[in-house]
């Protein structure tokens, strides 16, 4: 029957490739491969290797450590095909296994599990075959220097183990940050998501809100891009040099650019007013954050070893302190209407919602955030929370994010 089966494969009478892809489903649920709480993170996507002559690493490598990662699970990210399995996939570096993945919006992307093997109990799925999320798929194998898992998203190279290292920039090359993916696609699928924009450079800037809420958006690619209220974008334009402020004018949208240059843009994206100018200074993002709420209470977010303080009316000792871990890099901090939750968002990728009266974290998010670069959040008199960080704009509900907080 197998060779039958093989055969008619061969011949293209079974139109398998696409008809399993269509029955595997759309993703509609992501986690990481392996438990985050048992394991760590201990080679990021994109270092520079010194083990292989200072190439870029095309994954991220997790390990729970000497004696507990050997013979872990490995699971499927979220529900896919799969494009490509093989115990002896990297020779002496392990099996491999490649699921291909549906995204709601019709795109495809690849995940790669690296250095594994097979047990007893453990067997790698068979190519072409359906998994669903969290389903095992593998387990840690014994590989040098020391046993981890290798995980990788692109969105090219469906049946071929990648090659782990590559010369150049692997965003260059199809590879993507796994835990931006992970991290951002679980915000994506959540039921907090209104809408987002996914973009292929960072954030240079705050993104201007248009009344009926379609978002104009500044990234380091210079370009700004429109994008209507579901997401979609309508139009770029491409500029001479970074975008560094979006303001509005009488006449429209006007986009600052790192050599002073300012356009001001219609309503379809042509440039309908070009004034060129000195340089911009540069203005550095703090730290830190101060908000003066309007009954005159004082809200400070300290940076360093980050937390935030809440010194009430008068100057007096603080009523309450949060501590806010893993939080890193640029901060911003502000109110919602009523003045009784504060907003926090970081760079390094939380949002946090905090009771103003006892300090309580009552609703939160994660996104990826590096603790680099810029990130920005508004609250709009739609109910949808505007969060920018790193190379995505997300749109969430606003009451759902504070179902708990009682305001
Ligand atoms: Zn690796």
């Amino acid at each position: 029957m197998r060779l039958l089966i093989f055969v008619l494969l061969i011949f293209g009478l079974l139109p398998a490739a696409a008809h399993a892809q269509a029955d595997c489903g759309i993703v509609n649920a992501v986690d990481f491969p392996v438990d985050r709480s048992l394991f760590q993170l201990m080679q990021d996507y994109a270092a520079p290797s010194p083990r292989h002559q200072g190439r870029w690493h095309t994954g991220e490598d997790y390990s729970a450590g000497p004696g507990l990662t050997l013979g872990q699970p490995v699971r499927a990210i979220a529900v896919g095909r799969v494009t490509y399995a093989s115990p002896i996939g990297w020779g002496r570096d392990g099996g491999v296994v490649i699921i291909e993945h549906t995204l709601p919006d019709g795109s495809i992307v690849y995940s790669q599990y690296g250095h594994m093997m097979e047990t007893d109990s453990i067997r790698f799925p068979g190519v072409l075959a359906c998994v669903n999320a969290g389903q095992v798929i593998g387990a840690v194998g014994d590989i040098r220097p020391a046993p981890h898992l290798h995980f990788e998203i692109r969105v090219n190279q469906p049946d071929t183990p990648g090659p782990g290292y590559t010369p150049d920039v692997p965003d260059t090359l199809g590879w993507r940050t796994p835990s931006a993916f992970v991290l951002n696609w679980r915000v994506w699928l959540g039921e907090l998501h209104r809408w987002h924009v996914s973009l292929p450079a960072p954030l240079t800037t705050a993104p201007l809100i248009y009344p009926d809420g379609s978002v104009l958006i500044a990234s380091s690619d210079n370009r700004v891009r429109y994008a209507l209220p579901d997401g979609r974008i309508l139009w770029r334009v491409i500029l001479d040099a970074e975008p560094t402020l979006l303001s509005w004018s009488d006449a429209g949208p006007v986009v600052t650019m790192a050599d002073g240059a300012a356009w001001t843009l219609g309503a379809d994206g042509a440039v309908i007013d070009r004034r060129s100018g000195a340089a911009a200074a540069n203005v550095s993002v703090g730290e830190g954050a101060l908000l003066l709420a309007a009954d005159g209470s004082r809200y400070l977010l300290t940076p360093g070893n980050p937390a935030l303080l809440s010194k009430g009316p008068a100057d007096a000792e603080p009523l309450w302190r949060v501590g806010l871990p893993g939080v890193r890099g640029a901060v911003n901090l502000s109110a919602d209407p009523t003045g009784r939750a504060l907003i926090v968002s970081a760079a390094s990728g939380q949002v946090l919602v905090i009771r103003a009266e006892t300090g309580e974290v009552c609703g939160q998010m994660l996104f990826y955030g590096n603790g680099r670069g810029l990130v920005w959040h508004e609250l709009g008199a739609d109910g949808t929370l505007r969060v920018a960080l790193g190379d995505q704009v997300t749109g969430m509900d606003w009451a759902r994010l504070t179902a708990g907080c009682g305001l």
